[in-house]
C-alpha cells in the first residue's frame, strides 16, 4: 500500500464538516492558489468555477488548494464517519480546515455567510476517474502520474515538454505520457544507474539545454 494520510474538516460557516478520512496517495500532488472546475450536470452547459482551500484562520480566508489521484479507504464505521464502504479511486480536491469554496459571482449569501465571498463551499470536492477530463490540464499533467510506474521504477521530468513525473519506460522504450516524445534508453543511464545503487534514492534533476537537438548525445552533461 502506499502512503497514506488523514483529512478532517470543520464544521464552519463555509460548509458542514467532514470527520476524519483516510486517503492512500496514488499520485502526485497539484498544489496552487485556485483551479477551476466545471459545475452542473454534464448534459447541460455547465458554469465554470474558479475553487479556492478555506482556512477559518480570521473568520474566514483563502488558502491553497491541493489535488491528488486518491484510494478513499472506508473507516471502521463508516456508518458514523460517512466516507465510501468499499475503496474508491478518484481525484481528491482539498483546501485548509474548513474545505474549499467554489467562488460565484452570481450568487446571494446565504444566511450567516454575507463575510464570505459569493459561492459555495464543500469540505472536499471528488472527482471520479471518468470526469477527469473536468481538471485543468496542468493539474491533470501533474495529478494523473503515478509517483512510481506499475513496475516500481521513477519515473521522471520530460525534457522536452517539462512535464514533472511524465516519462515512463513502455515496452518500446522511453516515452512522455503528455507530449508522447521518445526517448533513447542511454539518456537514462546515469539515471538507472543512481536507481540501482539506492532504490530510495530520488532520480538525478535532467536539464533539457534547447540547443542540444539530441538528448542521447550529451546525456551526461545535462545530469546534475
Ligand atoms: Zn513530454
Amino acid at each position: 500500500m502506499g502512503e497514506t494520510f488523514q483529512l478532517y474538516v470543520k464544521n464552519t460557516s463555509n460548509c458542514q464538516g467532514l470527520p476524519l478520512q483516510t486517503f492512500e496517495r496514488l499520485g502526485q500532488e497539484w498544489i496552487g492558489e485556485s483551479l477551476r472546475l466545471p459545475f452542473g450536470p454534464a448534459d447541460e452547459p455547465r458554469r465554470v468555477l474558479e475553487i479556492v482551500g478555506w482556512t477559518d484562520l480570521f473568520t474566514g480566508r483563502p488558502c491553497v488548494v491541493h489535488v491528488a489521484r486518491v484510494r478513499w479507504l472506508p473507516s471502521v464505521q463508516p456508518e458514523i464517519t460517512g466516507g465510501p464502504d468499499t475503496p474508491q479511486e478518484g481525484y481528491l480536491i482539498w483546501g485548509g480546515n474548513s474545505g474549499v469554496r467554489a467562488l460565484d459571482p452570481n450568487t446571494e449569501p446565504g444566511p450567516g455567510t454575507d463575510h464570505l465571498p459569493p459561492g459555495w463551499g464543500y469540505p472536499i470536492i471528488w472527482v471520479a476517474p471518468e470526469d477527469v477530463d473536468d481538471l485543468p490540464s496542468d493539474v491533470r499533467g501533474v495529478a494523473g502520474y503515478p509517483e512510481r510506474d506499475p513496475d516500481g521504477l521513477k519515473v521522471f521530468d520530460c525534457p522536452s515538454c517539462g512535464t514533472g513525473n511524465a516519462v515512463i519506460e513502455d515496452e518500446a522504450g522511453f516515452r512522455c505520457r503528455q507530449c508522447g516524445q521518445d526517448f533513447p534508453e542511454s539518456l537514462f543511464d546515469d539515471w538507472r544507474d543512481d536507481l540501482e545503487g539506492d532504490p530510495t534514492a530520488p532520480g538525478p534533476v535532467i536539464k533539457w539545454d534547447e540547443e542540444c537537438a539530441n538528448p542521447a548525445e550529451s546525456p551526461s552533461d545535462e545530469l546534475s
